[in-house]
């Protein structure tokens, strides 16, 4: 009987303590709350504009008030738009009705840039000739690479004048053919009332985050070329992307490769023959099949230190790379969980230097912010963790164990 009476004061003490540890935890997420509000409105900022995912995600798992797109009403979407700032443009842009932000420049149509990325993240010109000779016989326009980013640029600022949409980083995906605001959709995944179709890891090709494999690219002779290849046709990218990829290239300059090359190729390669046509396995090869004899014929016409990121409007994912292989797929826009075109570009090219995945969400990668990691890359973070940092700078300088 006693050890009852014992029993059931210890039990209300529990109780006491469990409700102490609930209002506890409201007090945290309040304050969590505040702290995402105040993050949610650099959100369009892009690169690590999130500082603290996990109170985010915590936040945004106890939002009971969202929707998944099938549940939406047209009233529930125009009240979404609202909130969102969505204007028809918005919406226009994502289902391609608008016309493309390059139209009427010089950047329009089959046109070829080489430059190369200083260590200050500077664009200065340089040319290959032997590829100059070959744009003349195909017709490309040659245009110096510090002047294509600055026409470009201009064209970006232009098109937000006129149809109030940055070609850059617009504001709605179509998911389902619902055209959502990006903002919604990062809650929904958030939340769980959306899966994103392609989370888990074995989609992509794993690879051996310890080692240093002299079978792919490499830094020969202090020098990497990065051929940056536009799809042509329907899967050609309606989104900015080049200023972004140039970025994330120049951020691999903290692993002493020499000098970073690049040439950018607009309307060449033809994806039109993959099937299905978002499948960014088979983009992946033809890809390679489509453009690897660039990889041969240029520069110092050693194939070792040439890579190929091939950009398409969309695809099955944001990106596929082999890993330690020479070639990589990136996609502008993909089925829900959009990254970041900088973060794809980093990202699918740390696998070419044979970085493995880092986990899906944070926890997996011991909550180190890692550009392998899908949640830190989803957030646009420019870093590597140490075990990935060393992988890639093992294989960019050809340190083989
Ligand atoms: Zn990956």
């Amino acid at each position: 009987m006693v050890e009852e009476e014992v029993g059931d004061e210890s039990r209300l003490r529990g109780r006491v303590l469990a409700i102490l540890l609930v209002l506890a935890i409201l007090g945290g997420v309040t304050t969590a709350m505040a702290n995402f509000r105040e993050a949610n409105t650099c959100l369009d900022c892009g690169a690590g504009a999130a500082k603290n995912p996990e109170i985010q995600w915590l936040v945004n798992s106890s939002n009971t008030l969202l929707k998944a797109p099938e549940e939406l009403t047209k009233e529930d979407l125009q009240k979404l738009y609202r909130k969102y700032n969505i204007t028809e443009n918005d919406i226009k842009f994502a289902e391609g009705k608008l016309p493309h932000y390059l139209e009427g420049t010089i950047l329009s149509g089959k046109v070829a840039t080489m430059g190369k990325v200083t260590k200050e993240g500077k664009i200065e010109d340089w040319t290959d000739p032997l590829f100059y000779n070959w744009c003349v016989k195909n017709s490309y326009k040659v245009i110096p690479a510090a002047k294509a980013l600055e026409i470009e640029e201009k064209a970006r600022k232009d098109y937000i004048r006129k149809y109030g949409v940055n070609p850059a980083n617009p504001k709605v995906v179509i998911v389902n053919e619902i055209p959502l605001p990006k903002e919604y959709v990062r809650d929904l995944i958030l939340s769980g009332k959306l899966t994103p179709e392609y989370t888990t890891l074995a989609v992509e090709d794993r690879c051996d985050p310890d080692a240093s494999s002299r079978t792919g690219p490499w830094a020969v002779n202090d020098k990497l070329y990065l051929w940056i290849v536009e799809a042509k046709g329907d899967q050609k990218p309606v989104e900015a992307y080049l200023q972004d990829t140039v970025n994330a290239y120049a951020r691999f300059y903290q692993f002493s490769p020499g000098t970073l090359y690049y040439y950018h190729l607009q309307d060449y390669w033809d994806a039109s023959d993959v099937t299905p046509w978002d499948n960014s396995s088979k983009l992946l090869r033809d890809l390679a099949k489509d453009t690897g004899g660039l990889r041969d014929d240029y520069n110092d016409r050693d194939p070792t230190n040439d890579i190929v990121i091939g950009w398409v409007k969309f695809a099955d994912h944001n990106g596929r790379a082999d890993c330690n292989g020479f070639f990589s797929v990136a996609a502008t826009s993909t089925y829900v969980w959009t990254w970041p075109h900088d973060s794809i570009a980093q990202h699918e090219i740390s696998h070419n230097f044979n970085a493995g995945e880092g986990g899906t969400w944070p926890w997996e990668n011991g909550y180190t912010e890692c550009i392998m990691n899908y949640w830190y890359a989803f957030w646009g973070t420019d870093k590597w963790c140490t075990t990935h940092w060393n992988v890639v700078n093992g294989n960019i300088n050809g340190y083989w164990e």
